[in-house]
């Protein structure tokens, strides 16, 4: 079972994703917890690349090639052998995070994102997708108050740039309706647990 966590800053994903592989080992399950960009040591290297606030002079399609070629490492490294193993994969952003923003904060429409993708994975998308939706001054105002978080070239972007991220994700979450399942990201730590657990139950 391949899972993705999607969603704005600071909307919980790498905190939620650790609690819920810490269930399912609990209950013996094998699970392989990655993020992007990032994830094999050539994608964290892409990684550091994309996210150097001193790159600010990055293209916006560098920057959409970039990710791709980052997750096309990480895919065929990682993700795909540990499905072959039968391990459930929970990953930390994927292929919507280039879709919103990539294809609608810089602009370059999603069509054309999904195509460089499609040459860098094929059509290898994740079983479902949790989306963590939050208004972004929400998830921003949670960012500032964790001085330990890494800068990134993204600190600098308007709070419309986030907008239009949080909007094309809900519009991606209505385009698929079957994978893409839209969780309250406001709430609590503990109930969002409980709710994406609940998700993850329909799937096993
Ligand atoms: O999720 P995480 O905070 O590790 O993501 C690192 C940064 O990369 C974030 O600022 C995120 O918004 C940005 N990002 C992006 N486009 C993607 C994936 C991540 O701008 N496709
Ligand atoms: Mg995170």
């Amino acid at each position: 079972l391949f899972i993705s966590f999607e969603g704005p800053e600071g909307a919980g994903k790498t905190t939620i994703l650790k609690l819920i592989a810490e269930k399912c080992k609990e209950q013996g399950i094998e699970v392989l917890t990655t993020r992007e960009p990032g994830g094999s040591k050539i994608a964290e290297k892409i990684r550091s690349i994309i996210l150097d606030p001193e790159h600010t002079e990055m293209d916006s399609r560098t920057e959409a090639l970039l990710y791709a070629a980052a997750r096309s490492q990480h895919f065929a490294e990682k993700i795909a052998p540990a499905l072959a193993s039968g391990k459930f994969v929970l990953c930390d952003r994927f292929i919507d995070s280039s879709l919103a923003y990539q294809g609608v904060g810089r602009n370059l429409g999603i069509d054309a994102v999904h195509d460089i993708n499609v040459f860098a994975i094929g059509d290898q998308m994740p079983d479902f997708t949790i989306l963590f939706d939050l208004e972004p001054e929400v998830g921003l105002a949670r960012i500032n108050a964790n001085s330990g978080r890494e800068i990134n070239r993204l600190d600098v972007e308007s709070l419309a740039f986030h907008q239009s991220v949080r909007e094309a994700y809900l519009q991606l979450a209505k385009k698929y309706p079957n994978r893409i399942r839209v969780v309250d990201a406001s709430k609590n730590v503990d109930e969002v647990v409980h709710e994406v657990w609940g998700i993850l139950q329909t799937y096993m």
